[in-house]
């Protein structure tokens, strides 16, 4: 038999194909399939469990909350009966003759494709049995394993994931290493960062509070399927949902933070002792011989530990895209994508993680590699996918007009909004400030006296109206500094 003779017998058919079972890939095949229910569509995922929504609720205009499930791909199939499940890496892509290949030796041809391949973890030291990156479930779970040993492990970067880390860990001493002046800089200034530092300090309660916002649950993973493409990622509240427990007794939270640093090496205890005789690192609990790795920082401190957590953020994953085709990249790396999801190669789209936005945002939204936003290109660049397969005209989704984003940190629900940041803004912006230490954090930016973002931490009820102030632009100058005093019911303005 030919090579070209085998290749038409393993070869499959579609008019839409959407690659990466994440939940921009999952929500991007579900539109399509509710959409063009007699058009075929396929969808190819390295990873053996997919992500679905469930219990979308729309909050607000612009915010929204949902539960993530992992679940067999039978059950998409079953729901979509235009779907088709591969299970398989894809190795290649010739754009040329609409068509991918895969690790199984399979090649898919498509008359519209989708890109939805998410992210890989940005690891400080590669192939370190000691360092590890939290992506997915399977990284979950080595992680869990061995932090259940360790007495002290250091968690480096100061995003959302290792912000989360830091507070559900418990029966271990954390050492948080950050480059910057304040925690959580990518969501919170740094008066919101002092405002919830305390938190840290007193540890989980024994049972969370009221809890607004996006839910994950972790499935059991079958046996390990292809092993070097990552997983979906992992989502909003993840590390609730597992134990994070380290191998010292008691529960009290000892997280020590240190600002402004870099990791400048990651040593094993015999390389740093045969490198720097007769100098010990920072250990609290005596003996630096006893930590398996120590990781010096660049203010010259040394800390000895049992596990370093990567916590530094993804970069996305293009790779067998870009090696073949002449991609338009954005800053970042991701696949540019236009306002209709197009990346610059025909016929191919990109949404979640692996894309960049490139078109000329609305004033009051930024991408951010945030679940919310992958739900949301999902299923806008399936409407794209079939309004261009048809030669319609498709208008932006009004998602994409307000940035914004419900989460939680140490416990409490945190709700942003605009440019919740002041980013863009230089120095033409004023900021408005509520507080109430342990209880309320109301931080809104003003901008030719209109409201452009808002910071809101607690529970303080605001992100409706705001909301709505931030997406009419009303002038409201004339409330000047009283706009936040509890005493006016910015409400009535609505009414
Ligand atoms: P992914 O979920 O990464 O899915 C990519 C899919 O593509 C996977 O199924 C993968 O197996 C598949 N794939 C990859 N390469 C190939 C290939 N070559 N062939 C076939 N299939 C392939 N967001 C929030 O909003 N709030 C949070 O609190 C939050 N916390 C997070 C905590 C952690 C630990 C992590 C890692 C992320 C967190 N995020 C959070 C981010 C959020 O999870 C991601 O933005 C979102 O899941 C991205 O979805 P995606 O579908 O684009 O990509």
């Amino acid at each position: 038999m030919s090579v070209d003779e085998k290749r038409l017998i393993d070869e499959k058919t579609a008019a839409f194909v959407v690659i990466g079972g994440g939940i921009a890939g999952v929500t991007c095949a579900e539109t399509l399939s509710a959409l063009s229910p007699e058009k075929k569509v396929i969808l190819i995922t390295a990873s053996p469990l997919i992500k679905a929504v469930t219990n979308f609720q729309q909050l607000s205009k612009a915010l929204e909350t949902f539960d993530v499930v992992e679940k067999p791909s039978s059950s998409l199939q079953s729901e979509c009966s235009n779907v088709e499940i591969i299970h398989a890496s894809v190795t290649a892509l010739d754009s040329g003759k609409h068509i991918v290949e895969t690790d199984a030796g399979k090649t898919v041809k498509y008359d519209k494709l989708c890109i939805c391949t998410g992210g890989k973890p940005k690891l400080i030291c590669k192939d370190n049995p000691y360092v590890i990156g939290i992506r997915d479930t399977e990284s979950v779970q080595a992680f869990q394993k061995k932090l259940s040993g360790s007495r002290r492990i250091v968690v480096v970067g100061n995003g959302g994931i290792a912000t989360e880390l830091v507070y559900e860990v418990q029966g271990c001493e954390v050492v948080w290493a950050i480059k910057d002046d304040s925690i959580s800089t990518m969501y919170l200034d740094a008066g919101a960062a002092q405002f919830i530092l305390p938190k840290l300090k007193e540890g989980k309660p024994q049972q969370s509070g009221l809890l607004k916002r996006l839910k994950y649950t972790v499935a059991d993973s079958p046996s390990p399927g292809v092993q070097s493409t990552p997983g979906g990622a992992l989502g909003p509240d993840w590390a609730e949902k597992v134990t994070l427990k380290g191998g010292s007794q008691g529960d009290q939270p000892r997280v020590h933070v240190e600002y402004k640093v870099e990791v400048k090496e990651v040593w094993t205890a015999e390389e740093f002792n045969a490198r720097n005789p007769g100098q010990s690192e920072s250990s609290s609990s005596g003996n630096h011989e006893e930590w398996p790795v120590c990781v010096e920082l660049t203010n010259g401190v040394v800390y000895g530990c049992d596990l370093v957590v990567s916590a530094t953020g993804v970069y996305p994953n293009t790779h067998p895209f870009v090696k073949d085709n002449q991609f338009r990249l954005g800053a970042d790396g991701g696949l540019e994508v236009n306002s209709k999801m197009q990346t610059s190669v025909q016929d191919v789209f990109a949404a979640g993680d692996v894309c960049t936005a490139g078109w000329q945002p609305s004033p009051l939204w930024q991408q951010m590699r945030l679940w919310s936003q992958a739900r949301q290109m999902g299923a806008y660049s399936a409407k794209c996918m079939l309004a261009d397969l048809h030669q319609e005209d498709i208008h932006m989704d009004f998602c994409f007009e307000l940035f914004a984003h419900v989460t939680k940190f140490f416990n409490y629900k945190v709700i942003l909004l605009g440019k919740y940041n002041a980013h863009g803004l230089g120095k033409d912006y004023h900021v408005l400030l509520r507080m109430t230490e342990g209880k309320e954090y109301v931080k809104t930016v003003m901008h030719d006296g209109k409201m452009v973002g808002a910071t809101l931490i607690g529970e303080t009820d605001l992100e409706e109206t705001f909301e709505n102030l931030i997406l009419n632009q009303m002038d409201l100058s004339s409330f000047g500094e009283d706009l936040l005093y509890p005493g006016v019911d910015i409400q009535d303005f609505f009414d």
